[in-house]
């Protein structure tokens, strides 16, 4: 049996991990001492980062990412998949560039990752990919049907990553959040907030940190036998799913 007693630092790599959820991710890993490689288009990681300015929509964008993260701190032994974007409005009015903008990042960019990923991992027989999807990925909800359609899809793609690399002791899990204080959430109205509010039964938003504090426990030693798994952490608005 190949059980991961990890006691050292990790090499880390978060997407999108200049500020929102991500950032928060970021900060948790370089809380316990590992080492941490953030991806963002515009710049910011937190202090202690390795910062890379990647597009995930770019696949020689994401292979650089993940040859300097190697290079800093040896092979990415966590990926957490973060990086997503929406573009909302009703089906009717939505077009083929709302559509595929989105699957390609929230998607094909995960693809992207995980696939590179993979690579590292197979030579080092241990890793952990973790995808960050969303509540709406399972729920559905109106005006998303390109942003839910892609979070459905990192459902499927986990599980078929756990059934294809857990010979080698590495896990594919998803952690799908309800809604969080982020910029992603600060368009919203203040009555579509309400709204919202009025479904979850812990009746507030999240904050990142508790988002970060799964993620966290999915890369830890102590969860080596979980695989394929979706962790909500929605106030309960998916009641588990
Ligand atoms: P933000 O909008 O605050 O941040 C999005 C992040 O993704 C930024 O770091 C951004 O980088 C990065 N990003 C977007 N597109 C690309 C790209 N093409 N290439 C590289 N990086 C990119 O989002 P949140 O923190 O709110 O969301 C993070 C994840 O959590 C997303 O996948 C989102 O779908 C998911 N989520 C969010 C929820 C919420 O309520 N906020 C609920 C459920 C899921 P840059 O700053 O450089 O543009």
């Amino acid at each position: 049996m190949n059980t991961p007693t990890v006691t050292e630092p990790r090499s880390v790599l978060v997407t999108g991990g200049n500020r929102g959820i991500g950032r928060a991710i970021a900060e948790a890993f370089l809380a316990q001492g590992d080492r941490v490689a953030v991806t963002t288009r515009s710049g910011g990681a937190p202090d202690g980062a390795l910062e890379i300015k990647a597009d995930i929509t770019n696949p020689a964008d994401v292979d650089a990412a993940f040859a300097a993260a190697e290079e800093a701190h040896g092979p990415v032994e966590i990926l957490v998949a973060n990086a997503g974007i929406t573009a909302d409005t009703l089906l009717l009015r939505m077009s083929e560039e709302d559509w595929s903008s989105v699957i390609d990042t929230n998607l094909t960019g995960s693809f992207r990752l995980a696939k590179r990923a993979a690579k590292g991992m197979l030579r080092l027989k241990r890793g952990r990919i973790i995808f960050i999807s969303s509540v709406v990925g399972l729920l559905g909800s109106p005006g998303q049907v390109n942003y839910a359609a892609s979070k459905a899809g990192l459902v499927g793609m986990a599980r078929s990553l756990a059934r294809e690399l857990g010979s080698r002791s590495i896990t594919a899990n998803v952690v799908a959040p309800g809604y969080v204080e982020t910029d992603m959430t600060a368009v919203l109205s203040d009555e579509q907030k309400d709204a919202i509010r009025g479904q979850i039964p812990l009746g507030r938003y999240a904050q990142p940190e508790e988002v970060a504090a799964a993620v966290t426990w999915l890369a830890a030693p102590a969860s080596a036998y979980v695989t394929g798994a979706v962790i909500p952490v929605d106030g309960g608005l998916g009641m588990g799913h």
